[in-house]
C-alpha cells in the first residue's frame, strides 16, 4: 500500500494503530467470538466501550460530575437543531457568530425553533478573520459560535467573553489543544474531522441545562431523552463510538498539551512556506489561522492555470486532499492530530519544488 499523506477535510486521517486495532475488533471484539458489529449495544462489551469513551471526554477536558457526555447520531448538522432546542429560554431567542457556511447553517436551523439574532459576522470579508470587538449580547439565551471554520481556515485562539451560556460547534478543532471547557455550557462535534470516524456527534454539556427550555422538544432531539438512558435510549453508532474511544485512549496516552504542541508546530510550517514562497499566499487574516485547516492560493499576478499543476504534483508526491473547497479556491492542507508533521514537511517540499519550477 502506498504511503498517502492525507490531508482530508473529513472524513479525516485518523492513527494507524486505531486503524489496526479497529480492524482485529470488526472479526473478534474482545476475544468473545463475536465481531463488535453484531453483538447487542446492551452487551457488557459494549456497555463498557460507551462508559469508557464518555468517560475519557470529560478525564481528557478536565470536566468534573457537573458534566454529561453523549455519543449520539444525526451529525453536527443535527447538532445545528439539538443546541438550538435544548438552549432556548424565555427571551425565545439564541445569539451567533457567523463565520461561514456552518455558522451559517446554525443560524438556519436556529430559526426552526426560535429567534436567531446575527450578534456578528466576517461575511463581508468572505469570512476571513474571526469577529472581535462586538458588543456582548444579554437579551438572548445562549450565544452559539464555531470553534474552528473548517471550510474557511479561521480559528478562535480565545474564548468570547460573554456573559450568557456559551455554547459551540467544536467539529473541526475539538481535541486538538487545551482548553478551559468549563466555560462552555454546551459543546458539540462531528466525530469525523478529529475524534473518530462519520457517524457519531459528541455533545457536552452542563447537567443542568437539561429540562430547561422553553421549547417543546422533539424526543430524539431531547438531550435529557439520551442523559437519562446514559447515550443508550436507542441503539448507539456502536461502530464509531468504538473507534472514537481508541481515538480518545490515544489522545488521552499523548495529553492534550503535547497534541496541541504537535498542531502548532505543523500549523507553523505550513504557513512559514505560505509566507515565504512567493507563489503563494494565505487566505486567513495572520492572527485568525487555523491549525487544523490551512487554506492559501495562487499569489496574485500567478497564472491561475497553476493551480492544476500545482494539484498534480502534489498528487504525485502521494498527498492527498488538498484541494480547496470550491468558495474559497485555490487549496486546504487540513492537519488534524493524526497527521505527522513529515507529511506537512512532504508538502512544503513541493511547495519548494513548484516555485524552483514556475516562479
Ligand atoms: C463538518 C462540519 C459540520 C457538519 O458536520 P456533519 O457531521 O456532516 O453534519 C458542522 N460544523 C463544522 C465546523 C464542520 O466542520
Amino acid at each position: 500500500m502506498a504511503h498517502i499523506h492525507n490531508f482530508s477535510a473529513g472524513p479525516s486521517i485518523l492513527p494507524k494503530s486505531v486503524f489496526e486495532e479497529a480492524s482485529r475488533a470488526v472479526v473478534d471484539f474482545n476475544g468473545s467470538g463475536l465481531s463488535i458489529l453484531e453483538m447487542s449495544h446492551r452487551s457488557k462489551d459494549f456497555v463498557a466501550v460507551m462508559d469508557e469513551a464518555r468517560s475519557l471526554v470529560k478525564e481528557i477536558l478536565g470536566l468534573g460530575d457537573d458534566y454529561d457526555v453523549l455519543f449520539l447520531q444525526g451529525g453536527a448538522s443535527t447538532g445545528f437543531l439539538i443546541s438550538a432546542y435544548n438552549m432556548l429560554r424565555e427571551n425565545n431567542r439564541g445569539g451567533y457568530i457567523n463565520t461561514g457556511s456552518w455558522a451559517n447553517k446554525a443560524v438556519k436551523e436556529g430559526k426552526w425553533v426560535g429567534d436567531a439574532l446575527e450578534v456578528a459576522s466576517s461575511k463581508e470579508a468572505n469570512y476571513n478573520f474571526i469577529p472581535k470587538g462586538y458588543e456582548s449580547p444579554t437579551d438572548v439565551d445562549y450565544l452559539h459560535y464555531t470553534s474552528n471554520n473548517t471550510i474557511f481556515g479561521t480559528q478562535y485562539h480565545h474564548i468570547p467573553d460573554v456573559t450568557v451560556p456559551l455554547v459551540c460547534d467544536m467539529s473541526s478543532d475539538i481535541f486538538s489543544r487545551p482548553i478551559d471547557a468549563s466555560k462552555f455550557d454546551l459543546i458539540y462535534a462531528g466525530a469525523q474531522k478529529n475524534m473518530g470516524p462519520a457517524g457519531t456527534t459528541v455533545y457536552i454539556f452542563k447537567k443542568e441545562i437539561l429540562g430547561k427550555s422553553s421549547a417543546d422538544i422533539p424526543t430524539m432531539l431531547n438531550l435529557k431523552t439520551h442523559a437519562d438512558k446514559d447515550s443508550m435510549f436507542n441503539t448507539p453508532p456502536v461502530f464509531p463510538v468504538y473507534v472514537s474511544m481508541l481515538v480518545l485512549r490515544w489522545i488521552k496516552s499523548l495529553g492534550l498539551e503535547e497534541v496541541g504542541r504537535r498542531n502548532e508546530a505543523k500549523a507553523n510550517l505550513l504557513y512559514g512556506e505560505v509566507e515565504r514562497n512567493g507563489m503563494f499566499k494565505a487566505t486567513a487574516a495572520l492572527e485568525d489561522r487555523s491549525w487544523m485547516n490551512g487554506t492559501f492560493v495562487l499569489a496574485d499576478g500567478i497564472d491561475e492555470g497553476l493551480n492544476q499543476t500545482f494539484l498534480d504534483m502534489a498528487a504525485e508526491a502521494n498527498i492527498s486532499g488538498i484541494k480547496g473547497h470550491r468558495s474559497v479556491g485555490g487549496f486546504r492542507a487540513s492537519m488534524y492530530n493524526a497527521l505527522p508533521i513529515e507529511s506537512v514537511g512532504a508538502l512544503v517540499d513541493v511547495m519548494k519544488a513548484f516555485e524552483e519550477k514556475y516562479g
